[in-house]
This record gives C-alpha cells, sequence and structure tokens, in this order.
C-alpha cells in the first residue's frame, strides 16, 4: 500500500517538474531569453542520442522503435541539447498516442522546398522555405489527429479533446516549444495525420552555411 502512494507521487512530482520546465522554456523564449549554442552538426547525432534514450519507454509500452537514417546528410547548423529536446517531445508523444504492438519509426532524409507538401493549415509556414532543408520525420501508427483538430496541434495548452490526452496527461506546450526552438533554427515543424491511422511529424531545417560555400 505505502509503495503504490509512493509510486504515486513519484509520479506526480516527475509530471510537475516537467510541467515547470515547460512553462520555464516557452517564458524564456518569449521574453527573447533563451540561450542557444549553435556549432554545425549533424542530425544524424540528435536521432543517435534520443532513440536509445526512449527505446525502454517505447519496450515497456509493447512499441516497436526504429529510426531509418540517410547517412552522411549535410551538416546544420543547430543547438543540439534543443534539437534533442524537440524530438524527445515528438517521440515521447508517439509513444504516448500509440497502443501496444505497433511502431514508431523515426527517419532523416533530404527535401527540396518545393517538395514539401502538408494540409493547408501549415501552408503560411511552408511557404516561408527556400532550397534544400534537412528533414526529420517522426512516424507512428497511433489515434492520429483528425483535420479539425490538426491546426491546433502547436497551439499553446492545445490537448486536443479526446480522453486519452487526458489522461495521459502533460503541459499542452510540448510542441509550441518545438514550434519556437525550430524558428530560432530558421526551420519550421509540421504534420500530417489521419485519425485512428497514425500521425507523421516533420521537422525541416536548412543546410549549415559551410555546407554551402
Ligand atoms: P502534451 O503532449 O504535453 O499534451 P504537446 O504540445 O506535445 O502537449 O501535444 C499537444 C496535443 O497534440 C496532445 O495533447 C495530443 O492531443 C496531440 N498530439 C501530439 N502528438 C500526437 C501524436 N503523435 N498522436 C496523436 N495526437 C498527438
Amino acid at each position: 500500500m505505502v509503495e503504490k502512494f509512493l509510486n504515486m507521487a513519484k509520479r506526480n512530482s516527475v509530471r510537475l517538474s516537467g510541467i515547470i520546465n515547460d512553462l520555464l522554456d516557452l517564458s524564456k523564449i518569449e521574453a527573447g531569453k533563451m540561450d542557444y549554442k549553435f556549432a554545425d552538426m549533424d542530425i544524424n547525432s540528435v536521432i543517435d542520442y534520443v532513440k536509445p534514450s526512449l527505446s525502454g519507454l517505447a519496450k515497456e509500452k509493447g512499441l516497436n522503435l526504429i529510426a531509418e537514417v540517410t547517412n552522411e546528410l549535410p551538416h546544420i547548423n543547430g543547438d543540439s541539447r534543443r534539437l534533442e529536446q524537440v524530438l524527445t517531445n515528438l517521440v515521447s508523444n508517439a509513444i504516448k498516442f500509440t497502443p501496444e504492438g505497433k511502431t514508431i519509426t523515426i527517419r532523416s532524409h533530404i527535401a527540396d522546398a518545393k517538395q514539401i507538401h502538408a494540409n493547408e493549415c501549415f501552408a503560411e509556414d511552408l511557404k516561408k522555405l527556400t532550397g534544400q532543408y534537412v528533414v526529420v520525420c517522426v512516424e507512428d501508427e497511433g489515434i492520429g489527429i483528425s483535420e479539425k483538430d490538426l491546426p491546433r496541434a502547436f497551439d499553446k495548452f492545445a490537448q486536443i479533446e479526446n480522453s486519452l490526452s487526458r489522461k495521459v496527461g502533460g503541459s499542452g506546450l510540448g510542441l509550441p516549444i518545438a514550434k519556437q526552438l525550430l524558428e530560432a533554427h530558421n526551420g519550421t515543424i509540421w504534420c500530417e495525420s489521419e485519425l485512428n491511422k497514425g500521425s507523421k511529424f516533420y521537422f525541416a531545417l536548412p543546410f549549415s552555411q559551410k555546407e554551402k560555400d
């Protein structure tokens, strides 16, 4: 009995510190005080860090977490800790919203802005892209997001009105934080999703200037 309450208290304190960290991050970003450490880097190093750190959680839920990366991608100019934060959020969401026995795939590839298409609610963001980008995609086979809810997914405190979102908890701040972190990298984030089929969250980052020389 005591053990049950201790576990519950531990879970709640982990959840609470997650919410506090999200609120702190968002207020720092909005005040223009987020401290970025940009460096020339390979996005696959972010996948190499995040995948093993979440594979235990995926396994516990009976999910298969795999990576299909393109080797030797052009470098980007990024803050590896912040990009790890973005990818961690996307993969954690995929784990939260995917039922047992299914697969989550992390991919990386190159795409030309002209090849990138998405739901019209992301048209404004995608219109800003020009030239070539390194794209990361997190694909799940989970509950999906309806076309009606998709435009709100990156809004602050948006927890889509389904019983699972409420049950699994969270701050509803992970995606808006990810969006702002990517915008600080001159990148963007968008999502394709079908209710009850699954979601694909993408983010695109421009090649580093060094690659263009
Ligand atoms: P949180 O997960 O903390 O609630 P997020 O900003 O990360 O906040 O996500 C906002 C909402 O978007 C979630 O509550 C959920 O309703 C929806 N969502 C995010 N990722 C997925 C996903 N992979 N599949 C289905 N719904 C998702």
